[in-house]
């Protein structure tokens, strides 16, 4: 399973490392703090909104997944912080991640 590959179908996993168990962020197929193999075990959708701000008719968010990854996602509904999301769509445009939340 390669990470931008499953992202492209819609599916967000988290990149786990298999000998520290560390969260690997950005994505790497070896942790960045032993060298391990990376495997993608876990997919999320459920995120929470640390900040915001309004850009057109939409607002784009810093969304938080298990405490520690932080990717900016588009909302059309005028979010709170700390508030609960779910990604309703993500993938790869021009090899940069984006994803929707609802
Ligand atoms: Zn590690």
């Amino acid at each position: 399973m390669n990470f931008e590959s499953e992202l492209s179908q819609g599916d967000f996993y988290i990149p786990e490392c298999t000998e520290c168990m560390k969260i690997v962020w950005p994505p790497s197929e070896f942790c960045n703090h032993c060298f391990g193999e990376v495997l993608l075990k876990k997919k999320v959708i459920e995120g929470k909104i640390i900040e915001f701000s309004r850009q057109g008719d939409a607002y784009f968010c810093l969304v938080e997944f298990e405490k520690e990854i932080r990717v900016m996602a588009k909302i059309l509904k005028m979010p709170k912080i700390g508030q609960k999301v779910k990604i309703s769509e993500c993938g790869l445009i021009n090899r940069n991640y984006f994803f929707h939340v609802v």
